[in-house]
């Protein structure tokens, strides 16, 4: 499948895709609630054949990573698909530092013998390339949750694996628009659609994109045995989302670069993770991957997790809520969530809107202030 079948660019795509264009069609796909169609032309049961809202969202995403997309209820359930690919006594290699969802499934699964689990950190290039060898799922994620390190997706994707390995990335913090890693010769591609293609925080959602076929067909498979189908108002809302990603994500990410900047330069703040900082461990290689540093930052205060939870409940126009990828900022303690202890204790993981940025700017400074005092 072309990139864009006219040679217009991304950000064109995603306006144009996933549109009829039977004259007398609607402009836009609508919510078309149906379980089972007329027999005749092959669609016959949505689980197993799809609707056109869910296609849509497929059209656009697959054009956006030049490959064929499947859309799913959530992003972990397009990933449990991918997981679903594994044999027994699968090897599976993960990074130090990942969505806690994919960690619980993959530990889930060692724990029942259906696999075993290693980890390596991100930013052990030479690590990653000899899990290549080894590895029947490698999985990257990057850039990372909530740390922001920035794997070399270049490098290792073009690293030697074993024959039928599956190399995944999870792209939901990137987005498509930033990072291609079917391009780098990843197999697959993941993204939360939850996150910042539906990006307005009112549905779940997931999308799986392969330029491997038999994937293709086998991810379709277990999305119907599975029955981990999108909704159809979700998939309605994803593709409204979607249309206005460029716009959103250029604004948020030149607003997290400033307030990046200026959190760094704070006397309360002790460290900025941005991959947009010349200070960030992996910011040479973000500079090389990405083709945007995105819209999370993840910062430590001066003090501990007290401070940082005052901090939260003093923002005002940044909202205390978990995810990310939104209209609105968010903002949360990511310590303060089981089975994520081991993060620093006041390691504030902020989720950059739309907002302007000098109302952000001030808001996050007097909460920190006043927290202070
Ligand atoms: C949110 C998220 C997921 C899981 O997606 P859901 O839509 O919540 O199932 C996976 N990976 C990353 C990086 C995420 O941020």
């Amino acid at each position: 499948m072309e990139k864009s079948p006219s040679g217009i660019k991304l950000e064109s795509w995603l306006v144009l895709a996933g549109r009829a264009s039977e004259p007398g069609a609607p402009l836009n796909v609508p919510p078309i609630p149906a379980s089972n169609f007329i027999i005749g032309n092959g669609r016959e049961y949505a689980r197993g054949d799809g609707t056109p809202s869910w296609e849509a969202l497929e059209d656009i995403v697959g054009g956006l990573e030049s490959g064929r997309a499947l859309a799913f209820s959530s992003g972990m359930a397009a990933i449990a698909a991918v997981f679903d690919q594994l044999s027994a006594g699968a090897v599976v290699v993960l990074p130090d530092d990942c969505y806690q969802g994919v960690a619980s499934l993959a530990a889930a699964g060692a724990e029942r013998q259906r696999w075993s689990v290693q980890r390596v950190a991100l930013d052990d290039t030479d690590g990653w390339i000899g899990a290549c060898g080894v590895a029947d799922l490698i999985w990257l994620e990057s850039p990372s949750n909530p740390l922001l390190t920035v794997a070399d997706l270049e490098t290792i994707c073009a690293a030697p694996r074993k024959p039928g390995a599956i190399l995944a990335v999870d792209n939901t913090f990137a987005t498509p628009l930033n990072q291609q890693p079917l391009d780098f010769g990843a197999t697959v591609s993941v993204q939360s659609a939850t996150k910042f293609i539906g990006g307005h925080s009112d549905l779940l959602g997931g999308v799986a994109t392969t330029r491997d076929e038999a994937l293709w067909q086998a991810l379709k498979q277990s999305r119907t045995l599975t029955g981990a189908t999108p909704g159809t108002l979700e998939a309605f809302l994803a593709v409204r989302g979607a249309r206005t990603l460029a716009l959103r994500l250029q604004r948020a990410q030149q607003t997290a670069m400033m307030l990046a900047e200026r959190l760094e330069a704070h006397p309360l703040v002790s460290r900025v993770r941005y991959p947009g900082l010349p200070s960030h461990p992996t910011h040479a290689i973000a500079r090389r991957v990405l083709k945007g540093f995105g819209t999370i930052i993840s910062f430590d205060l001066r003090g501990g997790a007290e401070f940082a939870d005052r901090v939260c409940q003093n923002v005002r126009l940044v909202r205390h809520a978990t995810s990310l990828g939104a209209v609105e900022s968010t903002m949360e303690r990511r310590a303060a969530i089981p089975g994520q202890e081991h993060l620093p204790p006041s390691l504030l993981r902020l989720s950059v809107g739309i907002e302007d940025a000098d109302d952000l700017w001030n808001d996050l400074d007097s909460a920190i202030r006043s927290a202070a005092s």
